[in-house]
């Protein structure tokens, strides 16, 4: 590599995503007279357009995909490299990318995102899906197929087996209920009718008391259909490119052979034990094997509940790995549990002047009680905004302190076409026994729960045009004890507005 022409900047960005894009504006607008580098594997970056700070900490934006031009228009002092880095020198403050040119830094932020964790590598009957490549490939996949499996239970698994149309989705979830990563059982329930209803011609824009949950029995099956006229059958009760954002699925047609709206089959608290193409199953003894609505597939999908699937393919939806790997080798960096590089609370890894923002990082440093990491959309910009300011601030020699973003967790999206907020603690995350519980629900209308501890509230769930968002997030900021309110705090016809003015 000595040989090797090097080209210095002083600052480089990795990663043309949503973090790796802001961080760049961030710098290039905080010091217009500085030298930028952006170096990206793809050939779009990722732009943040009609972005609205909706209420303290929330905030709303679509997301675009645009060639890097735009953005070298914008900032001049901007230079967009389109390869990728296959290795980093942090002795030489260099980066080598897989063209063969060598960059030197002064501070380097890595914005690599993450890749999606699949069931099993190179399993072409196994998708995941990340970028608008993958998402492509998924479509047309998914144009000739008649049943697929959708294994996972985060945000990507709701919305795939929501918008799916024409073809039959086994939904495997490990957990007792729906989108647990988000909501507990109650708004699991309070959605799970969406799934039998037909879905509105087009999806409506998002402008946007009583409570059971019964728990499914582990390995429970519940099924739901939407046909063309709405009638319901089924037995249950009613290197990569950057990661898509919120609406990745407007604008493709996701449907299948079939004529059914949608037809979802969930199987709760169960993950993959195997999976088979049609040879494997042929030569495996079929005794051991429960199979489900048995007929000839190219894959099948065995579950630990005992039940095996035949499938067109395999969604594979079970999260993602931080893309750390080629910044590894031959540095010394801390990783967190989950894999991601350990960021302090200036976004700074434990190599000398790299940062890191987006879903690559963990955040390590000791949270406010009420933020927790969650690799979504909104924390990637937060975090490639603030570690540009922070980058900025080292070279100016100026202090700065953990941005108030980092306060209080919260999300605005949509799922199952309601618009869902989440505050704080929303699912009592760590709280132990110790927080208490309000919820209101209406049927296909909203819910509302909110986490108490101590008398104080610490988060909530608001599903549907609640219209509470703001109160509550100024309540839980203000700490205020709420005992003496008690439950009267969510009675519909109080205007709790009014009463906290
Ligand atoms: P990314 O957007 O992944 O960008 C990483 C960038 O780094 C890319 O440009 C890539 O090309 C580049 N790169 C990678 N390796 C290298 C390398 N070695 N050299 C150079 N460049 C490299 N979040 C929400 O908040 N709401 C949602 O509804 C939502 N839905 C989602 C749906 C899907 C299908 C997916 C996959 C994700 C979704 N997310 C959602 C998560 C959200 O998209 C991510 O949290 C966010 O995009 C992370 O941004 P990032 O900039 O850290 O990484």
């Amino acid at each position: 590599m000595a040989d090797k022409k090097e080209k210095r900047f002083r600052f480089v960005i990795v990663g043309g995503g949503i973090a790796g894009v802001t961080c760049v504006e961030q710098l290039s607008s905080q010091i217009p007279s500085t030298d930028v580098a952006l170096i990206t594997a793809s050939p779009h970056i990722k732009a943040v357009t009609n972005y609205k700070q909706v209420s303290k900490t929330l905030e709303e934006f679509d997301v675009e995909e645009r060639p890097s031009s735009v953005l070298e228009e914008k900032f001049p002092n901007l230079t967009v490299i389109h390869s990728a880095v296959k290795s980093l020198h942090t002795q030489s403050h260099s980066v080598e990318t897989a063209d063969g040119r060598v960059f030197g830094y002064e501070k380097l932020c890595i914005c690599s995102g993450g890749r999606p964790k699949l069931l099993t590598q190179d399993n072409p009957y196994v998708l995941g899906i990340r970028d608008t490549d993958s998402a492509q490939e998924f479509q047309k996949r998914l144009s000739k197929a008649k049943r697929i499996v959708v294994v996972g239970n985060g945000g990507i698994a709701l919305e795939l087996v929501y918008e799916v149309e024409g073809c039959e989705v086994i939904w495997a979830v490990k957990d007792k209920a729906i989108g647990n990563t988000f909501f507990d059982a109650g708004a699991a329930q309070f959605l799970i009718p969406t799934l039998v209803a037909d879905k509105p011609e087009s999806a409506a824009l998002c402008k946007r008391t009583r409570y059971t949950t019964e728990e499914p029995a582990p390995g429970a099956s519940q099924s739901f259909t939407a046909d063309r006229n709405s009638r319901r059958h089924g037995s249950g009760p009613t290197e990569a490119g950057s990661a898509l954002g919120p609406d990745w699925h407007e604008g493709i047609v996701l449907r299948g052979t079939e004529q059914v709206s949608r037809r979802v089959l969930l199987e709760y608290q169960c993950e993959v034990k195997k999976i088979f193409t049609s040879e494997e199953l042929l030569n495996s003894p079929q005794q051991t094997l429960r199979l489900e609505n048995v007929g000839s597939w190219p894959v099948y999908i065995q579950l630990t509940n005992g039940k095996t699937f035949g499938c067109d393919f395999v969604v594979s939806a079970t999260g993602v790995v931080p893309n750390t790997e080629p910044f590894l080798n031959g540095n010394n960096f801390a990783l967190a549990d989950d894999g991601g590089l350990h960021v302090d609370d200036h976004m700074m890894t434990s190599e000398a002047d790299v940062y890191a923002a987006g879903d690559v990082c963990t955040a390590c440093w000791e949270h406010s009680p009420l933020w927790q990491q969650m690799r979504l959309w909104t924390q990637a910009r937060q975090m490639g905004w603030y570690a540009g300011r922070c980058m900025a601030a080292h070279v100016l020699s100026e202090p700065i302190e953990l941005d108030f973003c980092f306060e209080l967790f919260s999300h605005i999206t949509k799922f199952f076409n309601y618009k869902v907020v989440l505050l704080g603690k929303f699912n009592g995350q760590g709280l132990g026994p110790d927080h208490e519980l309000l919820l209101r629900c209406t049927k296909g209308q909203e819910y509302v729960k909110v986490v108490l501890s101590g008398g104080r509230m610490v988060g909530a769930v608001l599903i549907g045009e609640t219209d509470l968002e703001e109160t509550f997030e100024n309540l839980i900021l203000n700490k205020m004890d709420l005992t003496p309110y008690g439950e009267e705090l969510l009675n519909p016809d109080i205007d709790i507005e009014d009463y906290f003015d």
